[in-house]
């Protein structure tokens, strides 16, 4: 199938818009006509190598669409069916999967520029393989996935706000939700009021948190925040002691702080932003060389807790019709995520416009 695809190639912060061919699915796989894909910070931490996966790669993991073609073996999917894709292809067997914690994947680990079980279904013009990002490469008009990198949803939701579900909505909304699983009542504090920490936002007052303090540096977004439910928002440019600052506006400290910025400086203000007995969640992705520093002892003399949330300990399967159907009832907002609709020929500028902040979400419409 003729497809243009979004790839990067290894030039720093370039990618390029490209005509490439998308073989039929194989054993286990679908072809899934795109719908809309998000542009996540993740795709743009492949182009400036803090996310270092293999060029030439096609971009994409927050995807959905509509089957297009089911290959051999394939019962739970039929053409016609909408989809969302999800960037971790569950084995279904590791020990991960088998106790529920199906985002941690350890086969999914292994093979993060191709589909399950290490195939290529997607060639450029010239036919050298392409690579694809975390099993998806949704970027794209076409897409063949492994049928573990689909979950099937009701088709009652528009398909452009349902791509956001397949990554920054769950990543955030997840880490309050099933990683924190905040009570009621909670004071919570969200670092970064992008995508993610938006979802975060939308995390806690879904789990009933009274205050719910958003801090950024930019004007725009913390504006957004209020929107999807801050009940106060926090200039970090202006603060001469951002942590000083919070825990005063918490009087004495968050129970939890949510890091959505993906910077070990951030993480440690996130944890010393917490109450004794509280838990800071470390949702952004760092470089992998970047480190964090706390005091040891607080650990011990104040039960605090330090923890990691990937993808928002999601179960695909489970979580992706759950938040479809929270957005049906009016309880989770995903039109206001979305700031800008762009065609697939206008990718460099929504690169561009994830980079210099300019919006909550944009979304590549097929
Ligand atoms: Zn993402
Ligand atoms: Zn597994």
């Amino acid at each position: 199938m003729q497809s243009k695809a979004v790839v990067f190639r290894g030039e720093n912060l370039t990618v390029h818009v490209e005509d490439i061919l998308v073989d039929p699915p194989g054993p286990g796989e679908v072809m899934i006509k795109m719908a809309a894909c998000g542009v996540c910070h993740s795709d743009l931490s492949v182009t400036n190598g803090t996310l270092p996966l293999p060029p030439p790669i096609i971009l994409g993991h927050e995807g959905a669409g509509v089957i297009a073609q089911v290959g051999p073996g394939v019962a739970d999917f039929q053409v016609g069916d909408h989809v969302i894709s999800s960037f971790v292809n569950t084995c279904g067997k590791c020990r991960y999967c088998v106790t529920g914690r199906a985002n941690l994947c350890s086969v999914a680990i292994g093979t993060p520029g191709t589909l399950l079980g290490g195939h290529l279904r997607t060639r450029d013009a010239s036919g050298q393989p392409l690579n694809v990002m975390a099993g998806c490469g949704v970027m794209a008009e076409y897409a063949t996935l492994h049928e573990n990198s689909v979950v099937k949803i009701e088709p009652v939701a528009p398909l452009d706000r349902c791509a956001l579900i397949g990554c920054g909505v769950m990543t955030g909304w997840g880490a309050v939700c099933n990683t924190a699983k905040v009570e009621a009542g909670s004071i919570c504090v969200v670092f970064g009021a992008g995508g993610v920490g938006l979802s975060a936002i939308q995390g806690c007052v879904a789990a009933g948190a009274t205050m719910i303090v958003a801090v950024d540096m930019l004007a725009n977004k913390l504006e957004m925040a209020r929107t999807f439910g801050a009940t106060h928002v926090v200039d970090a440019s202006k603060s001469a002691n951002l942590v000083k600052d919070l825990r005063k506006l918490t009087d004495g400290g968050a129970d939890y702080a949510f890091e959505c910025v993906g910077h070990g400086d951030i993480v440690a203000q996130a944890y010393a932003t917490v109450r004794k007995g509280g838990t800071a969640i470390v949702v952004g992705v760092a470089r992998p060389d970047n480190t964090t520093t706390i005091r040891t002892a607080s650990l011990a003399f104040e039960e605090k807790t330090l923890k990691g949330s990937y993808y928002g300990s999601t179960r695909p399967r489970h979580d992706f019709p759950r938040l479809v159907s929270l957005y049906q009832a009016g309880k989770l907002k995903l039109d206001e995520l979305i700031t800008q609709r762009y065609s697939i020929d206008q990718a460099p500028q929504a690169f561009d416009d994830l980079a210099q902040g300019r919006n909550a979400r944009g979304v590549i419409i097929f």
